[in-house]
């Protein structure tokens, strides 16, 4: 690279939608490349202007229709600065570097946007990998990075997306105006277009059954009451992909979301980026919110008219306290669903590859608490608990696990009975450690919260490489 060469290391692209109807652009080189940038502007409405001596077929063509204006010229340093004023927009498309690079600098000194086809270094824009479900684009960009990687994504989107979105689209343009007589209200409005997209209307809008989509729309603007309501809702013990489809559904329609502390950022980044959140984080010692809080904030919220997502790790009803405030919400007289999670122990059990029950060794399996009361005593059913023949699965129990290890010996399981500890299962951290009752105090000295206690003769079925972190 010579000096004079602009180095970027890891530049940034902010991605815009360019309105250029009737805008001058240039178009710099008259063959394959050029053309298909010269197609694209055309799509877009844009005046094109081609510099170039001679012009393959297809841009003969456009010459011919008077699609395009054509400049039989050579771009140099001497015929193009002529040409700059009014000009929005430069593709550099020749075959020759040199060429492309004298244009960048031009147009860069007089502040055109220039992209230099297949030159990254040089451009002040690229142009990303389109799906084209007019009026709906969807642009995909991997900042130069990877194009092959965006084309392949390209495709995957294609196939995920209908082809008459489109359609949908432009029936939901052209019923604003009714919307807006109908559900004057702003958050009303939303949640009439969103009960619109998920419902049977937008099937047939999709479908080009306009009359039926009608109808449907009405039900919808009928159905959004501005009443609030509350979702708890299962996130799963961590991994995203361990969400879901109605996680994430509610996720995105949601005004304001309540999460703790074991919820991770890559799950809360899929909640809708303008939902507010509230952070009420409860770790043993000390509370962010108390639980009679957290619902009198749900209840304060519904009744505002907010949609309010509860946001708890693993499963609402195991350890959430899902049960209370459920309870208390309808008490409330609050309308309320339940989402199931993931819980820990089957995302634990899976990604660590330990089995929760075996036809050989474990013929049923027990979630306990291992929260320690108040007075520090752990006050469980021993003689049910400490039993050959099953699967004790402890939540909450890290930092009573000594005592929990030495009540499981006291009460008749013998001291070289199989234990795992996972920390943060599920998570790209986490950490499997298998030890027996006697040897696991000391092998999880360092653990850390959240963790999750295996006591059985599954941790010895553990097949540890059969699940990898994806
Ligand atoms: N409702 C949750 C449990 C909440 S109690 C569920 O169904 O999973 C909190 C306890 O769950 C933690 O102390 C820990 O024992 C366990 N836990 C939750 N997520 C975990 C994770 N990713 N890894 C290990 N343990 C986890």
């Amino acid at each position: 690279m010579t000096t004079d060469e602009p180095s970027f290391h890891r530049p940034a692209y902010l991605p815009i939608a360019l309105r250029l109807d009737g805008a001058r652009t240039l178009v710099i080189g008259g063959g394959e490349v050029a053309a298909n940038k010269t197609h694209l502007l055309l799509s877009n409405r844009a005046s094109v202007t081609v510099v170039a001596p001679t012009l393959n077929t297809e841009m003969q063509n456009w010459a011919d229709q008077n699609r395009i204006h054509v400049l039989p010229i050579h771009a140099t340093p001497e015929t193009l600065p002529p040409l700059l004023p009014e000009t929005r927009l430069i593709f550099a498309a020749t075959n020759d570097r040199a060429t492309n690079r004298m244009v960048a600098t031009l147009a860069r000194a007089a502040n055109i946007p220039v992209c230099v086809v297949d030159d990254p270094a040089p451009s002040t824009f690229i142009t990303p990998a389109l799906v084209n479900r007019d009026p709906i684009q969807i642009a995909i960009s991997t900042g130069g990075a990877a194009p092959v990687l965006a084309r392949r994504l390209r495709t995957q989107i294609e196939s995920l997306v209908p082809e008459t979105i489109g359609q949908l689209a432009d029936f939901m343009q052209a019923h604003r105006p009714y919307m807006r007589e109908k559900a004057p209200e702003a958050l009303t409005r939303r949640r009439a277009w969103e009960n619109f997209v998920d419902g049977p209307g937008a099937e047939a809008a999709l479908a080009g059954e306009n009359a039926t989509a009608r109808i449907a729309l009405d039900s919808a603007i009928e159905n959004a009451s501005p009443e609030g309501e509350v979702w708890l809702v299962g996130a799963g013990p961590g991994d995203p992909d361990l969400l879901t489809l109605a996680a994430l559904r509610l996720m995105q329609n949601c005004d304001s979301v309540l999460y703790d502390q074991l919820i991770p950022d890559t799950i809360l980044e899929r909640v809708r980026r303008d939902a507010e959140r509230v952070f009420v984080g409860k770790r043993m010692s000390h509370h962010i919110l108390p639980q009679g809080g957290i619902n009198a904030e749900m209840i304060r919220r519904a009744r505002n008219g907010e949609r309010v997502l509860r946001l708890k790790g693993g499963d609402p009803f195991i350890f959430g306290r899902g049960g209370e405030e459920i309870e208390a919400l309808t008490a409330a007289g609050i309308r309320t669903r339940v989402i199931p999670g993931i819980t820990a122990a089957s995302g634990c059990g899976a990604y660590a590859g330990i089995p929760l029950t075996h036809r050989d060794c474990a013929q049923s399996c027990l979630f306990v608490t291992g929260h320690a009361r108040a007075d520090g005593e752990l006050d469980l059913p021993w003689n049910s608990i400490a039993r050959k023949g099953q699967t004790v699965v402890f939540y909450m129990g890290l930092s009573s696990l000594p005592a929990l290890c030495t009540q499981l010996q006291a009460h008749g399981l013998p001291p070289d009975w199989p234990a795992a500890l996972i920390e943060r299962g599920t998570q790209p951290t986490q950490n499997v450690i298998t030890a027996t009752l006697a040897t696991l105090p000391d092998a999880t000295k360092a653990a850390t919260s959240p963790a999750l206690l295996i006591v059985g003769e599954v941790v010895l079925r553990r097949q540890p490489r059969s699940q990898t972190h994806m």
